[in-house]
């Protein structure tokens, strides 16, 4: 109802001569330029024990991560909450809505793309105590101007895309991500990577050691992009 009221706001701030105001809608987000900053995202979170490591990962150190929650894999989420409601509080982990589903958007509807992102954001508030809004990444990275329009009337403003990855969505030997995580940890890079297999579980000495020996700063996106 808040989201409409602001919808007919902004359509009456048109009659003066601006634009109508449609919800805001930017470039998606993936990269900053002229930073040794990072952003490392946490995507799915299909494998539990992997899911439980990043956490457990989060609280062990001072790394930042973003997770990018899925509600139809809520039964790996949901033993982890109250957890999660720390980090939150101390600020070391962000979540962003990666919708309900994980079907690619493009091949929805604008109403069922914003009834997806807003039964996700229910549920990462009943869970996690937080919205995830402005922040959405959709599943596979597929969006266009339609589907970002969708999204921003439910409040998802902020598409947030990545630079590189652990190349992670499937099963990887240790050999081959750490490989591509060689690759992805560079300055300014929103790096994707997956809870979903639990290699990557066996190298955060050494993931960590890249990005020490790199000088570089993992923080959320929030954090990032600074909004
Ligand atoms: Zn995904």
């Amino acid at each position: 109802v808040a989201l409409l009221a602001l919808g007919v706001a902004g359509a009456l701030a048109g009659c003066d001569g601006a634009p109508a105001a449609a919800p805001p809608v930017t470039k998606p987000f993936f990269h900053r330029a002229g930073t040794r900053q990072i952003a490392l995202t946490v995507d799915d979170g299909y494998n539990a024990a992997t899911l439980a490591a990043y956490v457990q990962l989060a609280e062990d150190t001072d790394i930042r991560l973003t997770f990018s929650a899925v509600g139809s894999v809520r039964r790996n989420w949901d033993p982890l909450a109250d957890r999660l409601r720390s980090l939150l509080a101390r600020g070391s982990v962000q979540i962003v809505n990666h919708t309900f589903s994980h079907r690619s958007l493009q091949t929805m509807s604008d109403a069922d793309i914003r009834a997806d992102l807003a039964r996700n954001d229910r549920w990462i508030a009943d869970a996690f105590g937080v919205s995830a809004r402005p922040y959405f990444r959709p599943p596979l990275g597929a969006v266009d101007a339609r589907v970002q329009r969708a999204a921003a009337e439910v409040g998802y403003t902020r598409t947030l895309l990545w630079q590189s990855s652990f190349d992670d969505s499937v099963l990887l030997t240790p050999t081959q991500l750490l490989s591509a995580a060689e690759t992805a940890l560079h300055p300014g890079a929103v790096v994707l990577a997956h809870a979903n297999f639990p290699t990557v579980t066996h190298l955060y000495p050494q993931i960590l050691q890249l990005i020490k020996s790199r000088n570089l700063t993992p923080l959320t996106v929030a954090e990032l992009f600074q909004g």
